[in-house]
């Protein structure tokens, strides 16, 4: 990034003004700087120069990434809380609750206490997870003023030095690289090597300029070849040469690797507007120059955990050097470049914020993982260590069957990888295909594995062994939990969870759902006893989180509404109809067995067509990225196969009486057996019914049987 070194705030008006024209957001941006400006007047930085220069270019690091005014604002007055004892009322008086809650985020970030190392590093990985979890641009905020505390850490003493860059390398960068702001975390890297092993850093920097004018003139003379290939083919483009950050090479110096070997030092980056674009170009590029077999990466079909998109590919080109290419469209190099804030760039989103803590709740694996480290009760070492070890660093990727990546720690194990896809797939792993043989449940995964994780249902879930075997904490965590927990527990642990996620993705803020009066009204309403049961009945699938939260918050629009405006397609040969799209293949998934009357969602699989799970089946959670709203028609014409669990406080066999009522109802049985679980017998259905309510009513028949007791779907 190049840059001036005086800024004022006409420049930062000037770089908002690139892509914010709204003359009233210009003009509280420039209130809140001299806000900020009035507050901190006599203030000085250990760089010498006036304190507001400091927020000021935090702001500006900001704009580089299209942020909104709120936060560009909070840029501003990041410090006033902590180092002008302003209070958080006042920024909310003059700027709005918006604002000022941002301010107050990041405030609370900086105010750490500590006696030891662990305590200091627990209490800071807490407080990104509140951040995170309440509102990601927090945390934005957070790296673009670390950013430019990195850029004048010159001021500073040396040990203050080592210990703000150390800090930087093991939190502020990782955290940077899975949010997926490059820019940002590109520079905080190369800046905290510069500080931790400045000889290593002025060692590589100094060959990188030895050896600069023949690579600069390599690189233009492929450049200029594969833009005329490119254009000769019709393919608009825009083509530049790259630098590698010194911490790139440093890292593969770190693996063995020699300077001279280090061959993607030769770097091109070609931009195109669609994605089949992209394979054209690099079929016609390795038409021509040939390339490294192993080298080559697909991470337009398989993105990385955090949306990362692109192809990748190395060349022997021109004079035999090799060149490291990378192909992607405008909107991919967007999100490489920005990641999450790339939501702040495309205008027409109006609600970017939202969006944004949507994304990071929803799609990044690492947020989840974090969420659950935080929320499994450990040792403040363990966490600490499982947070910088398992979750921030030294990831590897590994792939399903079906290509979704799969992010986990060095030497992971398939089990952690089984538990990773979701904890029910852990329980009933019976063992692993990798690569396509089959191995040892203690294998070492590779980067770039593909994992066929094999299940089975009468698995009687994990060995204890595993807790030997598994290497994240996180797994660990999940299989001693298996031991410890009774089936209500694991449903009421399901049921919060859902709850919470419903408020996150809502942005409720937890304390204002779970006030006294909401809970009352909710258990009042729904005739329940108290929050337990509550999220019993949530986690067994009775009551649905976005109904419950619907209790106390009707703004938000039912699905259900938005669903109907769009327009159905009728898929004539079966019961289900597909939005927007005609003819086609349509399964209903046997893990949940959906019927005419559940709310159900498509998943567009690879090559078989739309399989249609029930809205609350566990599997869709990791499959988001390709569903698709999915109706039953209005009179379904066939009947449907669902499984259930028939629970019964007697061990006497209860089989024909049992037949009898559902045969009452109409339902036709496809397969009954018994299961023993300790004084009860449970008995698995397979069951054809016409409906829900039809499957209902074999419900309530059964349940006049005395020694029923519960009486479930089974979701697989
Ligand atoms: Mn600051």
């Amino acid at each position: 990034m190049a840059r001036k070194e005086n800024y004022t705030i006409d420049d930062l008006i000037e770089k908002v003004r690139k892509y914010q024209s709204n003359d009233e957001n210009i003009e509280l941006i420039k209130e809140a700087y001299f806000f900020a400006e009035k507050c901190h007047r006599g203030q000085f930085r250990k760089t010498g120069e006036e304190y507001i220069i400091h927020p000021l270019n935090v702001a500006i690091i900001l704009t580089e990434i299209y942020a909104d005014k709120e936060t560009v604002m909070a840029a501003l007055m990041h410090d006033v809380i902590e180092d002008c004892d302003v209070e958080k009322e006042e920024i909310e008086e003059k700027f709005g609750k918006e604002v000022a809650y941002l301010v107050y985020g990041v405030s609370k970030l900086g105010r750490i206490n500590f006696s030891t190392e662990n305590e200091y590093l627990i209490d800071y990985y807490k407080k990104i997870i509140v951040g995170m979890s309440e509102d990601v641009r927090v945390i934005i905020v957070k790296l673009a003023d670390r950013l430019h505390n990195m850029r004048t850490l010159w001021a500073l003493p040396e040990n203050k030095q080592k210990k703000i860059a150390k800090e930087t390398m093991e939190i502020l960068a990782p955290l940077a690289h899975h949010l997926g702001i490059h820019k940002i975390k590109s520079e905080l890297e190369d800046l905290s090597l510069r500080y931790l092993k400045p000889d290593v850093f002025y060692d590589i920097a100094e060959k990188l300029n030895k050896t600069k004018v023949e690579r600069d003139n390599t690189v233009s003379e492929m450049l200029r070849y594969v833009t005329n290939l490119l254009t000769e083919h019709g393919i608009t483009h825009e083509i530049k040469g790259r630098a590698k950050s010194i911490y790139s090479i440093y890292n593969k110096l770190n693996k063995g690797r020699k300077f001279s070997d280090i061959y993607d030092l030769l770097a091109l980056r070609i931009l195109v507007h669609t994605e089949q674009e992209c394979y054209l170009a690099l079929g016609i590029i390795h038409s021509k120059f040939k390339p490294i077999p192993k080298r080559f990466k697909d991470y337009i079909a398989m993105p990385k955990p955090n949306m990362y998109q692109s192809l990748h590919t190395t060349v022997f080109g021109i004079d035999g050097y090799l060149f490291e290419i990378q192909i992607r469209t405008y909107e991919m190099d967007e999100i490489a470049e920005n990641g999450i804030a790339s939501h702040w760039a495309y205008k027409e989103h109006k609600d970017a914020s939202v969006l944004m803590q949507n994304t990071t709740e929803q799609k990044l694996q690492f947020f989840k993982s974090i969420i659950e480290l935080n929320e499994d009760k450990m040792s403040s070492e363990d966490f600490v260590n499982s947070v910088k070890d398992e979750v921030l660093n030294n990831n590897i990727y590994c792939f399903t069957p079906k290509g979704d990546i799969i992010e986990l720690p060095h030497d992971a194990t398939p089990i952690d990888f089984a538990y990773k896809v979701h904890t029910r797939v852990g329980e009933t792993m019976v063992g692993a295909i990798v690569n396509n043989s089959i191995v040892p449940l203690d294998y070492k995964l590779r980067n770039n594995d593909i994992v066929k994780i094999n299940t089975s249902k009468s698995s009687k879930g994990p060995s204890r062994e595993w807790l030997n075997i598994a290497k994240s904490t996180q797994t660990r965590n999940k299989i001693r939990s298996f031991f410890t927990k009774s089936e209500k527990e694991v449903y009421m642990e399901r049921g919060k969870e859902q709850l919470e996620k419903e408020l996150r993705k809502r942005k409720i803020a937890y304390d204002d759902f779970y006030q006294a009066e909401h809970i009352s009204l909710i258990l009042e309403h729904l005739k329940i006893s108290d929050i337990d049961e509550l999220y019993l009945e949530v986690g067994n699938g009775k009551y649905s989180s976005m109904m419950v939260v619907n209790l106390i918050y009707k703004k938000e629009e039912e699905p259900s509404i938005e669903k109907i405006k769009k327009p159905i397609i009728k898929n004539s040969d079966t019961d289900i109809l597909v939005s927007g799209i005609d003819k086609v293949k349509v399964n209903l998934a046997n893990c949940c067995s959906p019927i005419p009357g559940d709310d159900i969602i498509g998943y567009i699989t690879k090559g078989n067509g739309i399989s249609v799970h029930r809205a609350n089946c566990h599997n869709l959670e990791v499959l988001e990225r390709r569903n698709v709203d999915v109706y039953w028609s209005d009179a379904p014409k066939e009947r449907y196969q669902t499984t259930i669990l028939i629970h019964c406080n007697t061990k006497e066999d209860k089989l024909l009486e049992m037949l009898q009522k559902i045969n009452m109802q109409d339902a036709s049985i496809d397969k009954f057996v018994t299961m023993s679980k300790g004084d009860d017998t449970v008995y698995e259905a397979d069951l054809y019914v016409k409906s829900l309510s039809h499957l209902l009513r074999v419900f309530s028949e059964l349940d006049k049987l005395s020694y029923v007791t519960r009486i479930e779907r089974l979701m697989k």
